[in-house]
């Protein structure tokens, strides 16, 4: 069970609604969000089971289960047209109104093009195919006995998608510098002085924010 790591994002999300009023309304958001897609993933994990299945790097995503999926969007839908900003919250509601076979080519089309890709898909379509595809290629991860590979790719070793953000661990006297998946969450490893977008080394144009 990955359950606890739903958990720890939930508590965060409402410890900083708590801390920052000023972004509490996308930070709330998340917060139920997150209830949600926590549920998700104990549903598929219910319905796929447990074990680890052999997964080859950069194949994640040819995995792709209608028949496990769509039964369950419109409770996402619904649940995003009551909890979410208004502009998302009306899109969650046309969205719900197109036909399943839509909904199928939607988050088909999202799944295997990605996000940031030119995927021919309405804004509002890629966010809420990315939010409702999350538990789902989080478990597909969690669920992967694989082997990563030795270079350090600037896209998910995994699944191929671009990554979210990047993290920095201490080791030793430094950090070491990792950076996580946007879709299946899959954490790797990355050089510390190189942009993963485009590749710039020199340290003097690459910016560092801090607070
Ligand atoms: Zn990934």
């Amino acid at each position: 069970m990955k359950n606890g790591k739903w958990e720890a994002r939930i508590r965060r999300a409402g410890e900083l609604a708590a801390a920052h009023p000023f972004a509490s309304e996308g930070l709330r958001f998340y917060e139920s969000l997150a209830r949600f897609q926590k549920s998700l993933y104990s549903e598929v994990e219910a319905a796929c089971g447990p074990s680890k299945m052999s997964r080859s790097p950069g194949t994640l995503r040819s995995e792709f289960d209608p028949f496990l999926l769509l039964p369950r969007f419109p409770a996402f839908l619904a649940v995003i047209e009551k909890i979410a900003p208004a502009p998302l919250s009306r899109a969650a509601h046309e969205l719900g109104a197109k036909s399943g076979s839509q909904w199928r080519e939607i988050l088909a089309r999202f799944w295997e093009e990605g996000l940031g890709s030119p995927v021919n898909l309405e804004p509002e379509e890629t966010l809420l195919s990315w939010i409702f595809l999350q538990p789902y290629a989080e478990y597909l991860a969690d669920h992967a006995a694989w082997t990563a590979p030795d270079d350090a790719p600037c896209v998910c070793p995994l699944c191929g998608s671009k990554p979210q953000v990047g993290a920095l661990r201490p080791e030793g006297d430094g950090g070491k510098r990792s950076l996580i998946c946007s879709l299946c969450g899959t954490e790797w490893a990355y050089r510390r002085i190189v942009c993963p977008a485009c590749g710039e080394e020199d340290v003097r144009k690459l910016a560092v924010y801090s607070w």
